[in-house]
């Protein structure tokens, strides 16, 4: 079997974010240790106070606009959503700021996406496919789901399996590291998470892990009870439906089975398969984590899912995305989070939140 890579974006998968399974890995500090972090002090004045102000002064002027449209951005991955467990803050000034990952930040998640792509490799070889345009390069993606759905329908295992969905009128995208059927004949998610440090993560980590897992399961299951239409696709994406494929994409789909023009051609396929083939809801979802270095087992976790504690969690999220509400940063306990934060000197959350009424109550907590 082949998995197709868009030469176009030039990522695996066809997605040009981050690996949809790599978080930065940081360790959870002692209970005595976080008593020594705080929020609300602001770092004290020296040379860069004039530089700071006029940056807050742009965050502040940029924060009136809708996020999804201030970061011109036509879908979220997964991973965006799950990493607002951490710090909703946090990932915003990411988007503002991209340059201020640290270097060896980059390192791990490089390494990560190696191990990722290795075990991918396991089971299929990556073609190079030349695009021509937004609508070759999402082609892409939805030919590898089509090719990925008859192999599941056939029972076997899929790896890197891409997910679309819409949730609360915003198109999301996610890849899925693996599912297979286990011996009972559940369809069985394995999530694999690399880790630099050869010990679980800590709890903080593990509530960002899970969400990200629910949320695979959340639209897997939407889409194969045939939530997704082919003007989703359109409408969201704004692409051309009736924009003829590339050669090198049309010749990928006839090697797997499919004679396409467009991309409409392609929609209407995905389409009547979902609707067509038996693929059940995933039945079971667990995380495995694994050291980087010697690929030692770490344990693995099974994770009990709420639909409806995932579809509260969804909207509140997603209401930051859409400008319903101010981006948040972290809670008074999980201060110690800013320590390791490359933007702890600029964050407005971090100097003002000590002047506000606490918000704790109305944030939704993601239960373990
Ligand atoms: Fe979040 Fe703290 Fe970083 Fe601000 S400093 S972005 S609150 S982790």
């Amino acid at each position: 079997m082949s998995g197709l890579d868009s030469g176009l974006e030039g990522a695996a998968s066809g997605f040009s974010d981050l690996s949809d399974s790599e978080f930065l890995e940081i360790e959870e500090p002692e209970d005595s240790e976080k008593l020594s972090c705080s929020i609300g002090h602001p770092p004290g004045s020296g040379p860069d106070d004039v530089a700071k102000e006029n940056l807050l002064e742009v965050i502040k002027r940029k924060r009136s606009q809708v996020p999804l449209e201030m970061f011109h951005l036509r879908y979220l991955s997964v991973t965006d959503i799950s990493a607002q467990v951490w710090c909703e803050q946090q990932i915003v000034y990411r988007r503002e700021h991209p340059n201020l990952l640290l270097p060896e930040n980059t390192a791990l998640l490089d390494t990560g996406k190696s191990i990722h792509l290795a075990r991918e490799l396991e089971d299929h070889d990556l073609v190079m496919v030349h695009t021509t345009s937004q609508e070759d390069s999402w082609a892409i993606k939805v030919l590898n789901l089509l090719i990925m759905l008859r192999i599941l329908q056939a029972g076997h295992r899929v790896r890197e399996f891409p997910v679309f969905g819409v949730l609360e009128d915003i198109f999301v995208v996610g890849i899925i590291d693996q599912l297979g059927y286990t011996a009972k004949g559940e369809l069985e998610l394995n999530e694999l998470k690399t880790r630099n440090q050869a010990s679980m993560p800590s709890a903080s980590q593990k509530k960002r892990d899970y969400f990200q897992v629910f949320l695979y399961k959340y639209i897997f299951d939407a889409m194969m009870r045939g939530c997704l239409t082919s003007d989703s696709f359109i409408h969201h994406l704004c692409l051309r439906p009736e924009q003829p494929l590339g050669p090198h994409v049309q010749e990928q789909a006839q090697r797997a089975g499919f004679t396409v023009g467009c991309f409409h051609d392609l929609l209407e396929l995905l389409f009547l398969n979902l609707l067509l083939l038996e693929i059940p809801p995933i039945d079971r979802l667990q995380i495995e984590y694994i050291h980087q270095e010697t690929g030692t087992p770490l344990g693995t976790e099974v994770l009990a899912y709420d639909q409806n504690d995932v579809r509260a969690k969804v909207q509140y999220f997603l209401a930051y995305w859409k400008g319903q509400r101010d981006p948040e940063g972290v809670d008074v306990e999980d201060a110690w989070k800013c320590r390791y934060c490359a933007y702890s000197n600029v964050c407005v959350w971090r100097m003002g939140e000590s002047r506000k009424p606490s918000r704790k109550v109305e944030r939704v907590q993601v239960k373990e």
